[in-house]
């Protein structure tokens, strides 16, 4: 089986082939250096996501929100419920920590600015 991706990791988007054996990654083709390689085979394995959201402070004041790297994709949903249960007060400084172990990922969502 064949698979078609764009690969995301920097603005060039090469466009990969991927040939599967099932559920395994027999080889990647199109991609311009490693990284497109190691995208492919994460992409179609077990593929991981950033998440990027927002959580409200008790004075309704919105702070933007990243996890420190990516996340498996099918947590995403789970890591934005932590991220905005979170009780955070101001002042916040961008990398501060505003929820540790987002859904039992073992990566923390800390802030993305400082407000
Ligand atoms: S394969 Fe390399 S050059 Fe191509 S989009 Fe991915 S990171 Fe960029």
């Amino acid at each position: 089986m064949t698979k078609e991706l764009i690969c995301i990791c920097c603005p060039m988007g090469c466009g990969l082939t991927v040939e599967m054996n099932g559920s395994e990654v027999v080889s990647v083709t199109g991609n311009t250096c490693k990284r497109g390689d190691d995208y492919a085979r994460q992409e179609l394995t077990a593929p991981m996501r950033t998440v990027t959201t927002t959580v409200r402070t008790a004075d309704g004041v919105s702070i933007p929100v990243k996890t420190k790297e990516p996340v498996p994709k099918d947590r995403i949903f789970d890591c934005v419920k932590d991220i905005k249960a979170a009780n955070v007060t101001l002042p916040v400084r961008v990398g501060d920590v505003i929820a540790a172990n987002v859904a039992g990922t073992g990566i923390d969502a800390v802030a993305a600015r400082s407000v």
